[in-house]
């Protein structure tokens, strides 16, 4: 099987930035963290501590629920084996909690258990390749969101193999607290930008919305199809073209369908979703690519988001509103 090498990392969207200043003071940092480019910009009097402040949260939370990294609270869960257990803190519980419940309503379209299959297909790394039939089947048997089992905070699986990827949640999870935080230093504007999961908080330095461009998925990186106007909100975005790989001239991308073991191919290429809780947004923009928008319309009113926008295949954009 030939393949090119991965083509990187693309963001589906991105803050369109005032170019005038109107007086408040800010502080602003990128870093790499989160296998992804994290942007902070914080205005207020103790914007200086709160963007330290934001920036210890990410690794802070980065150091508990990475799976892919050795000391991990979820590395740790993901080396037990059948008849053990791991104790987790209430914090790594409640996320999980959360994303169970979504596991759930999409009847596993979306399952944190991916690990096992993400690990196969490995989409990040140097030389990715495309399994065989029978690797698939074997980490499709590890899967199933139903064998984890949690009490109080002792998680256990109840099937060999069983490892778990908060890969989807974790950035939302992330804005979230980051919000919380900066609120408590009395901040009131700020852009939070962890690698296209997105958090506007308040105004802009111009005082309107901030400006969230939608990255058009066929264009140059940084020419939007649609911008939306945010303030005191949040948008996520999954894609296709993210992150991916090509063999034999077909794209290959990281957001993976449980039932069939391949990429997930309901006929999505991005899906934006707008709301007030970047957990949420984070894990339903991952659901809704899995689903494609007419199975989850099924369900779309047990959720609290507030619109979601999807691009199809052949550049069609599919606008949802409450
Ligand atoms: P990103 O985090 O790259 O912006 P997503 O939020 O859509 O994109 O999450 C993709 C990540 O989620 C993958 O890298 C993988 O770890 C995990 N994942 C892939 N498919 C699924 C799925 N069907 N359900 C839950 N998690 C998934
Ligand atoms: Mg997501």
């Amino acid at each position: 099987m030939k393949c090119s090498k991965l083509i990187s990392l693309f963001l589906t969207i991105f803050a369109v930035l005032p170019l005038c200043s109107c007086g408040e003071k800010k502080a602003s940092a990128t870093e790499l963290a989160m296998d992804t480019v994290i942007n902070l910009t914080v205005y207020g009097k103790r914007c200086d501590e709160a963007l330290q402040a934001g920036l210890d949260e990410i690794r802070r939370i980065d150091a508990m629920m990475n799976a892919h990294s050795e000391d991990s609270e979820i590395a740790r869960l993901n080396s037990i084996g059948i008849g053990e257990e791991a104790e987790l803190s209430d914090e790594t519980v409640y996320v999980m909690k959360k994303a169970l419940e979504l596991c759930e309503k999409t009847d596993g379209a979306f399952d944190i258990s991916i690990k096992p299959l993400s690990d196969l297909w490995d989409i990040g790394a140097d030389e990715p390749r495309v399994p065989s039939e029978e690797e698939i089947d074997m980490a499709l048997s590890k899967i199933g969101y139903r064998d984890i089992k949690i009490n109080g905070n002792r998680v256990s699986f109840a099937k060999e193999g069983m490892q778990i990827d908060l890969g989807a949640v974790v950035k939302g999870y992330c804005a979230d607290r980051i919000v919380e935080i900066f609120r408590s230093y009395g901040i009131k504007n700020a852009l939070i930008d962890l690698g296209g999961n997105i958090y506007a908080l308040g105004k802009n330095e111009n005082g309107g919305d901030w400006r969230i461009g939608l990255q058009a998925p066929q264009e140059m990186r940084g020419e939007p199809f649609a911008v939306e106007n945010l303030s005191d909100k949040t948008a996520v975005a999954s894609g296709s073209y993210e992150r991916y790989f090509e063999s034999d001239g077909k794209i290959y991308h990281h957001i993976l369908d449980p039932e069939t073991g391949y990429p997930a191919d309901s006929g999505l290429i991005s899906v934006t979703v707008i709301g007030k809780s970047s957990l949420e947004a984070d894990m339903l923009s991952t659901a809704i690519f899995v689903m494609g928008c007419e199975e989850f319309d099924k369900i779309a009113g047990e959720f609290d988001f507030e619109k979601y926008i999807a691009v199809d295949k052949s550049n069609k954009v599919i606008t949802y509103e409450r």
